[in-house]
């Protein structure tokens, strides 16, 4: 029986033994010199600060799809990061379909009266209110801490309503205490996914697995890259061009693809995971159900990794010889292309901060930019990601830092001080500490830049080369922040003399 067959999608926590609370190097985390990580699953920390929810990765994904309206059921300030997702959201419907579109979302915003009496009539009503005013393709409905803590039945809810209206139903599980580790989210939409959008009746034997109705047939040439939103469509361009370049077709899921077309996933003759952090519960799923088979492993960021990822591929479908010929190509062209930026990165370290899969490959690519890696921080650790600590022991010239924290700012902002980092690469947090700090910094991720294949390389090269000619923005930012600081405390001490001489009076 596969995890989908279940109600909802297990936590990370359970599933993969994964862990947010861990500090080691990079040759202990690869078991080299004969030691090997002693790694705990409990989170438990003496001191925590702030963590998201896996509502914001769920959110992320949903907001994406065409023609889906996503319903929160849970109190109003849950998914508040819908407001700044929705730039992406539309930037990338623009992009892809011509023409920028919102993301459409509702919130049944519990209150104190719900808790008391249950949500679920409410639920009831605004599904039908979103299928009459929206007239969507399917309705998300995403659960977040209320409903698992009063015991609303979203699924028979669901059940019970898919009668009454046209647009499919898809409950998402979001309950955010269930897990310390966001990374379920992606397991959690596509458990909806996958239970709701790719079943259609009796499925049918296709010869070489099944396919969820007649009709439907296998695409000996056709591949699913997976997408959960850590691509810019200029990442997809770059994948898609290398892929098409052996003569594959693509097709992306799940963002920005209509909820109606996921079913042509099972179609497919090959998922190919970007990161085996976001994919691999879906693409077990496929794998099991359908006869796809996947691909997990190497993210396709550096010069190393997309020739790895490539070839992976290639070997799928027998075109090794040709995948050689590009890689070797590629790498050419690239490696004079860079000789350009290597002199200002030589020797410079960096302090590298993100998703697990993501921080180890960008760690690599900027090794082989020229770069001296001094600490990576990882959002969580799971055993997807022994083969790159290995690969970075192995390349490595010495020893560093891994911190496995879920947004832990103050072990974040220690480590920064005691490595004295050239160069930060965060999300905007870390960013934020490491700014403040007066180390320059460039964004980890952002979907209107390229990080990914062999153009990712170059463009991420050339911005950092940008940047590291001229570093002043972020000491100015450290400058202000002291003279910040200083001001601040003049202030207290003379509204402190104030008081006291107002006291004597
Ligand atoms: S932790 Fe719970 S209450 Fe907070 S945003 Fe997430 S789902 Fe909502």
């Amino acid at each position: 029986m596969s995890h989908i067959d279940l109600k909802t999608a297990p936590k990370r926590e359970d599933r993969l033994n994964a862990c947010i609370a861990h500090g080691s190097t990079i040759c202990e985390m690869a078991g080299a010199k004969g030691k090997k990580s002693c790694l705990h699953n409990d989170g438990d920390r003496a001191f925590t600060q702030g963590s998201i929810c896996l509502l914001l990765p769920a959110l992320a994904m949903l907001n994406t799809l065409p023609d889906n309206v996503v319903l929160q059921h849970s109190a109003i300030g849950c998914g508040s990061c819908t407001h700044s997702q929705n730039a992406n959201v539309r930037f990338g419907s623009g992009i892809r379909q011509g023409k920028p579109k919102d993301g459409v979302w509702l919130s049944t915003a519990l209150n104190e009266t719900d808790v008391i009496i249950g949500g679920e009539s409410k639920l009831a009503q605004a599904i039908i209110e979103a299928d009459r005013r929206y007239k969507p393709f399917s309705i998300t409905v995403v659960s977040g801490c209320v409903p698992g803590i009063i015991g609303d039945d979203i699924d028979t809810v669901i059940y019970q309503i898919q009668p009454e209206v046209n647009a499919r139903l898809l409950p998402i599980h979001c309950e955010g205490f269930k897990t310390k580790i966001w990374a379920t989210a992606y397991d959690a939409v596509y458990h909806g996914i996958g239970r709701t959008l790719l079943r259609r009746g009796e499925q049918v034997d296709a010869g070489d697995g099944l396919l969820p109705f007649k009709g439907l047939t296998r695409l000996p040439n056709t591949v699913n890259l997976m997408n959960v939103s850590s691509m810019g469509r200029i990442d997809e361009l770059e994948l898609e061009r290398l892929l098409k370049s052996l003569a594959l077709e693509v097709t992306i899921f799940p963002v920005f693809a209509h909820p109606e077309s996921m079913v042509t996933a099972t179609q497919a003759a090959l998922s190919i995971s970007t990161c085996p952090t976001h994919d691999d519960y879906f693409l077990s799923y496929l794998e099991e159900r359908f006869g796809v088979a996947s691909l997990i492993q190497h993210m396709p960021i550096g010069i190393e990794n997309t020739g790895l990822w490539l070839r992976d591929v290639a070997a799928r479908f027998g075109r090794e010889e040709e995948a050689q010929v590009i890689i070797e190509r590629e790498e050419k062209e690239l490696k004079e292309a860079l000789a350009q930026f290597r002199p200002l990165f030589e020797g410079k370290k960096v302090f590298i901060s993100a998703g697990e899969f993501r921080a180890l490959a960008t760690a690599r690519l900027l090794e082989e930019i020229g770069f001296t890696v001094v600490g990576i921080r990882s959002f969580h650790h799971d055993h997807f990601a022994e083969v790159e600590y290995a690969k970075l022991a192995e390349s490595s010239s010495g020893d560093y830092v891994i911190d496995i924290a879920n947004v832990q700012p103050f072990e974040e902002a220690n480590l920064l001080r005691r490595l004295k980092p050239d160069l930060f690469l965060g999300h905007a947090n870390g960013n934020g500490t490491a700014a403040k700090l007066g180390i320059p910094t460039h964004a980890i991720y952002h979907t209107a830049l390229a990080y990914i294949g062999y153009k990712g390389v170059f463009e991420l090269a050339r911005r950092l080369h940008r940047q590291l000619k001229n570093p002043v923005y972020n000491r100015n930012m450290m400058l202000l922040g002291f003279v910040g600081w200083f001001l601040t405390e003049i202030l207290k001490y003379i509204e402190l003399k104030l008081t006291v001489w107002r006291i004597d009076r």
